[in-house]
Formats: C-alpha cells, sequence, structure tokens
C-alpha cells in the first residue's frame, strides 16, 4: 500500500517513530493508502530544515522565485489527471469539482503569486518638506502553513505560495485526512528547482504537531485555515510566542433572497451555494433566508433540485455530489438532524444518510427552525442548509448577523440601493450581490468575528509573510 511520506530537506522521508495512519476513501470507506504519523521530532528536523534555508532563499531574486513558482504550476497542469483523480479519490468530492475546481486554482495559485511578487513594492510617502518616507518589506523567516481538507491542494498551494513569492522557508501541514495531493506535490519541488528546505511538508495528526509547529521559536508566522476551534488554539499558542498569525476559520453564512431577485438565476446559485462540495466549502450559504411573498415557490423549487441531485461514485463524471470526507464527520452531520427536529424543525427533503457504500449524506433542507436554534448557529459544514421566511430588511438582517461567525453573505436583488445597504449592514469579510463564489485574487479575503483574524489574498498575504520597515530620510 502506498505510504504518504514527509518531505524534509528535499527529501521524502517516513516520520522518526515508523509509524503510519490508516487514510481512507470516503466513498469506499476502505483504506487505500498509509499516512506518516508525525510527532514532534518530525517537526524538528522540518523546522531545522527551514531554518538553514532561509539565509540563501531569502538572497534570490524575484523572478527566480516567481520562475520555480511557475514551474510547479506547469508541472500540476502537466499532472492534471492524476492531481484530479487523487483529489476525488482522498477526499470523496465528484471529479467535476476536482477538474474545474481544486486543481485548476491550485496552479493558478502559484502563477498568480509568481506575477504579484513582481509587482510587490513598499510605498513612498510624499515629505510634506520635512523628508522622504518609504517602505520596504523582505521575508520574516521560516513560516508554518496548516491546511484543511474540504479543498486540500487549493488551500495548501494557496498559503505556500505567497510565502514563497515573499521569500520565506516553510514548514506545511496538510490535513491528514486529504495527505495525498500535498504528497504528490512535493514529489514534483526538486524538479521545479526548489532548493532543498525551502519547502517542507509534515504530515500527521494535528493535535500531535500542532504545539511543536506553532510554538517553535525558530517559527515566525503560522497561516492557518481550519475550523474556529483549532484557531483558538493557534491564535493562543502564537501569542504566547510572539508570532504572526493568520487565521481563515469556520462560517455560518447567510443567502439573503429578496422578492425582486432574478428568480430562477437566485435559485440555481442557491443551489450551487447550498450541496457544492456537498456543503463543505467554508463560503457556502447554509442559512437561506427568503422574503415571504416567494417563499413557497422558492422552496418548491429547491425541493425540487435537491430530488435531481445525483450522489455516487465521485470518480463517476455524472455524478453531482460525492462522499463527504469521513466517518467522523458524516456522523457529525448526521447528528444535527436529530438536533433540528428536537429544535422543531422540519426535515423538507434529505435527513439522513444515502444508501450507498462509503460515507455519503443526502441533501437536506429544513425549515421552521428559529434562528437562534443551535442548528442555525454552529457550522455544520455539510450538505444542510436552513430555510426561514421573512419580511423585512430590519429582520433579516438581525438574523445574518446573529451568529459567533461573520465570514461570506450573498444577497439577491435587483434593486441596487437596497443591496448596497445590506451589504454595509452585513458582518462578513466579503458579500456577493447577485452571485456566489466570484473571486478576483487580487482582493483580501478573510472573516470577521469568529471567522478571522487578518485577510488573505493579493498583497494582504505578501505583507503577512513580510516584515515592514519604515525608512525616513531627511531633506
Ligand atoms: P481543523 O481545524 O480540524 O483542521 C485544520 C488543520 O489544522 C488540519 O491540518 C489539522 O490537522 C490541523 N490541526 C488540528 N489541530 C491542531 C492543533 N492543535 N494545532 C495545529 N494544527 C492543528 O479543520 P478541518 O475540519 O480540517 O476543516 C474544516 C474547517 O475549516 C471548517 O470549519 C471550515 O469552515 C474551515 N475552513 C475555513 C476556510 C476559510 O477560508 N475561512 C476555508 C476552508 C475551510
Amino acid at each position: 500500500m502506498e505510504k504518504i511520506l514527509n518531505f524534509i530537506n528535499g527529501e521524502l522521508v517516513e516520520p522518526v517513530s515508523g509509524n503510519f495512519l490508516d487514510n481512507v476513501n470516503p466513498s469506499t470507506g476502505e483504506v487505500y493508502s498509509l499516512v506518516s504519523d508525525s510527532d514532534e521530532q518530525d517537526v524538528n528536523k522540518a523546522i531545522e530544515a527551514a531554518k538553514n534555508a532561509f539565509p540563501s532563499w531569502k538572497k534570490t531574486t524575484r523572478e527566480e522565485r516567481a520562475d520555480i513558482l511557475r514551474k510547479l504550476s506547469a508541472l500540476i497542469k502537466e499532472n492534471f489527471d492524476e492531481f484530479v483523480k487523487a483529489e476525488s479519490t482522498d477526499n470523496g468530492k465528484p471529479l467535476k469539482v476536482s477538474e474545474n475546481v481544486d486543481i485548476p486554482r491550485s496552479s493558478k495559485n502559484l502563477e498568480y503569486y509568481a506575477d504579484e511578487i513582481l509587482k510587490f513594492e513598499g510605498e513612498k510617502f510624499s515629505d510634506e518638506g520635512m523628508g522622504e518616507n518609504y517602505l520596504e518589506y523582505s521575508p520574516i523567516g521560516p513560516v508554518v502553513s496548516i491546511s484543511p481538507w474540504n479543498l486540500p491542494l487549493y488551500l495548501f498551494t494557496w498559503k505556500i505560495a505567497p510565502a514563497l513569492a515573499a521569500g520565506n522557508t516553510v514548514v506545511a501541514k496538510p490535513s491528514e485526512v486529504t495527505p495525498m495531493t500535498a504528497y504528490m506535490f512535493t514529489k514534483l519541488c526538486n524538479e521545479a528547482g526548489l532548493p532543498k528546505g525551502v519547502l517542507n511538508v509534515i504530515h500527521g495528526l494535528g493535535h500531535k504537531v500542532g504545539d511543536a509547529l506553532t510554538t517553535h521559536p525558530d517559527i515566525k508566522a503560522v497561516s492557518f485555515t481550519g475550523s474556529t476551534a483549532t484557531g483558538k488554539i493557534i491564535a493562543k499558542n502564537c501569542g504566547a510566542h510572539m508570532k504572526k498569525y493568520s487565521l481563515e476559520m469556520g462560517g455560518k453564512n447567510p443567502n439573503i433572497i429578496f422578492a425582486d431577485c432574478d428568480f430562477d438565476e437566485a435559485l440555481s446559485v442557491t443551489m450551487r451555494s447550498s450541496f457544492a462540495n456537498q456543503g463543505q466549502i467554508c463560503l457556502c450559504g447554509s442559512r437561506i433566508f427568503v422574503e415571504r411573498s416567494i417563499y413557497q415557490k422558492f422552496k418548491e423549487g429547491m425541493i425540487e433540485k435537491a430530488k435531481k441531485l445525483r450522489q455516487g461514485d465521485p470518480l463517476d463524471p455524472k455524478t453531482h455530489q460525492g462522499a463527504v470526507v469521513s466517518e467522523a464527520h458524516m456522523n457529525k452531520i448526521i447528528s444535527f438532524f436529530d438536533i433540528a427536529i428536537e429544535e422543531g424543525g422540519k426535515i423538507l427533503i434529505g435527513g439522513k444518510r444515502a444508501d450507498l457504500p462509503g460515507f455519503f449524506v443526502e441533501p437536506t433542507i429544513i425549515e421552521n427552525l428559529s434562528h437562534d436554534c443551535r442548528t442555525n448557529q454552529e457550522e455544520i459544514f455539510g450538505p444542510v442548509v436552513t430555510i426561514t421566511p421573512f419580511d423585512n430588511e430590519e429582520e433579516v438582517t438581525t438574523w445574518a448577523n446573529s451568529t459567533e461567525y461573520g465570514l461570506s453573505a450573498s444577497i439577491w436583488t435587483k434593486d441596487d440601493a437596497k443591496a448596497r445597504r445590506m451589504a454595509s449592514a452585513i458582518d462578513s469579510g466579503v458579500v456577493w450581490v447577485n452571485t456566489w463564489l466570484m473571486r478576483d485574487l487580487r482582493t483580501p479575503f478573510g472573516g470577521m468575528k469568529e471567522s478571522g483574524r487578518g485577510r488573505e489574498g493579493g498583497t494582504y498575504a505578501l505583507k503577512f509573510y513580510s516584515d515592514v520597515k519604515n525608512i525616513c530620510i531627511k531633506r
């Protein structure tokens, strides 16, 4: 059985302990590979390698770093079909999602930061008759990147690309549940010309390697994407050791549909924002609020479309809905069906495990819940949405803002003034109007409240991975 190895100082190596964890294919429930069960000893070796590689990597020119990122991007493209198949097998997501979203975006992330670093300039300030001030950005040192399982290679590259482009060396930890594509990526690093030790990848359990990664004195910054609960542990560790941190965490995103929207477009995009990737995208709209006059029609439209979602083998191109990522995650999702019923919820469709091998949950729509119940407050992170009628802007704004989260929101209306009013009133890092998941990589990405600290994307990520110095020269 294939062993997923750590990548330290340019070499693929077994963990020091020799221990491995099972890696399960979620669409069959079967173990299909083994993943390194790393511990502190492996982390220390990786950090040592990153520390040793830093002095020469930070002296490389931007062009040299950009060239290597472009080569890595090209190598993903050359191995596109293998990456697509591996991502769907490891995560359970339909082939179409890996093919159209995960893998293209992974190579795009590297290309984007290859371009962006060439344009990254320190700002200048006018002298006001006294002197000139200008900013100089420099790499901060070895950094840690920790990524989740829902968009494995996509989020892995989203973090390492700006870190490497800005001249830092990296120790990355992909999710233990979906380690395969990061492992495949490490096999390409030497071919792309990435010097030894510049990128190191440690596999294994977060709670086992987490403290070693986030408290080590040689690590200068930690970038994390995952749950809010883990983010809080990381913030505490980083705070205690004076490290920079950037946290991209959970969401419970409102999707607000006014009667004056383009009904068909709102309905079809709402189906995507509810069930794409089995609802396992942090930006999925899990609380749907529909203006009362179109509530019945919208609800019926969603049920009709949900009936047509074909669940099954992720590798079958006809599949719309694959498996959720693991048995533990499936059980967590399913536990919310009883909670919702206890809270007075009515399950309109779905509400159970699908009758398939592996870990499949039926696309589920629930109504008749109050905005403050657990089902409407806690992140379920599966193919489960609630739907609620509303009567006016004020009421729906209060409900939308009523959770601890503030990651994203969608608003559907043809009234431009109303759209802008609502967009300003909603507490979230991104608000989409008449669309969902439209991304310009130059814009800041992240959440308010317990959804995030800091922003990624564009120059925001490059600044996070840099120290800034103000140089003031007297006239
Ligand atoms: P998770 O927090 O369980 O794990 C994320 C990563 O952190 C994994 O690599 C894990 O091994 C590691 N980890 C776990 N404990 C750790 C510790 N104590 N110290 C250091 N690292 C540790 O999250 P998950 O279940 O993999 O991912 C799902 C979550 O990610 C959801 O909450 C989702 O909303 C969130 N997410 C957020 C964004 C965003 O951009 N805001 C994007 C994708 C996913």
